[in-house]
């Protein structure tokens, strides 16, 4: 039984490790081109207002098709966040979605509330961070009150002083911020009220959770009331079925994103789903 035996499984662990990390060194160089190459692209899933049922706009999310085949963004984003491959690629996305908002400002019969895209906390916390969205901004002038930028808890614990400033300064530019996967890691009420925060993304985990029954129903009821108190908005993400819908209309949830209402998509298909929408007039 050769798993018995040390020497044998200490082997076979250190291949599997080693296997791995040739894996991640192999990922981590086709990442390093992929801007190059035109590997990346950005898809686009809608976001509905519950009251009204309309579409209020999208979220960007970033895909990588490295020579045909897809890897996740679950995959590529921790390792670009671990190696640094997060600030190329991160600028790349953020001015491929300002050149999209302008695609769709321009357009007299598209009118989005919201494009939102996610920063991961290496990015925001660059010191160079603000200035590389003016530099895109200058070349892609689009009007930010429509733009909505994504960030984790977790980057909010660092440097809160830091945090701060640079959030009222994307505030200053006209942007407005959410709060990504609400709920998970470093969460805490008290971060809602002293950052300058638009909107609360209720993390899919918890949207999940209702079907348990009322305690898991209470703790999304109790995150929609403290956010609305403070006068923050709040998206569920995640959402996949009529039920759950339907509980998050009762709690008077203002958006929802998920499966339910559409997947993310390119923006061709995007384009075309605001017409089909009614945002058109
Ligand atoms: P996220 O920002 O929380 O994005 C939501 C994720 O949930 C997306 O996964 C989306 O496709 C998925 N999703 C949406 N609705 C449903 C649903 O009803 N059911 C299920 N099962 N999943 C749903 P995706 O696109 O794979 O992205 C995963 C994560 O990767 C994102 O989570 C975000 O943290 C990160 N990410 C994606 N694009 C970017 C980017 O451009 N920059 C950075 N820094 N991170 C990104
Ligand atoms: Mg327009
Ligand atoms: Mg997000
Ligand atoms: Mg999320």
């Amino acid at each position: 039984d050769s798993l018995r035996d040390p020497e044998q499984s200490f082997l076979l662990f250190d291949e599997s490790i080693e296997a791995e990390m040739r894996e991640s060194e192999r990922v981590h160089n086709a990442l390093r081109h992929a801007v190059q190459l035109d590997e990346l692209a950005m898809v686009y899933q809608p976001q509905q207002d519950l009251r009204t049922g309309s579409l209020v706009g999208f979220e960007a999310l970033m895909r990588w098709n490295n020579h045909g085949k897809n890897v996740p963004p679950d995959v590529f984003i921790p390792l670009a966040e671990k190696t640094g491959l997060i600030h190329g690629i991160g600028n790349w996305a953020m001015r491929e979605v300002l050149r999209q908002s302008i695609d769709w400002q321009n357009q007299p019969a598209i009118k989005l509330k919201q494009i939102a895209f996610n920063v991961s906390a290496q990015e925001f916390s660059r010191q160079d961070f603000i200035e590389s969205i003016e530099v895109a901004l200058a070349d892609y002038p689009a009007t930010p009150d429509t733009i909505q930028i994504e960030l984790t808890e977790s980057l909010l614990i660092d440097d809160e002083q830091a945090a701060i400033e640079k959030l009222h300064t994307l505030k200053e530019l006209g942007f407005t911020v959410a709060i990504d996967d609400f709920g998970t890691g470093y969460s805490s009420f008290s971060y809602l009220s002293r950052f300058p925060i638009d909107k609360l993304k209720i993390d899919r985990s918890f949207i999940t959770n209702m079907a348990n029954g009322e305690r898991d129903i209470a703790i999304v009821a109790a995150m929609i009331n403290v956010a609305h108190r403070l006068g923050i908005g709040v998206i569920a993400e995640g959402v996949e079925t009529l039920e759950q819908r339907d509980i998050l209309l009762s709690m008077e949830c203002d958006q929802i994103q998920g499966f339910l209402f559409g997947k993310p998509m390119n923006s061709v298909d995007a384009t075309l789903f605001c017409v089909n929408e009614g945002v058109s007039q």
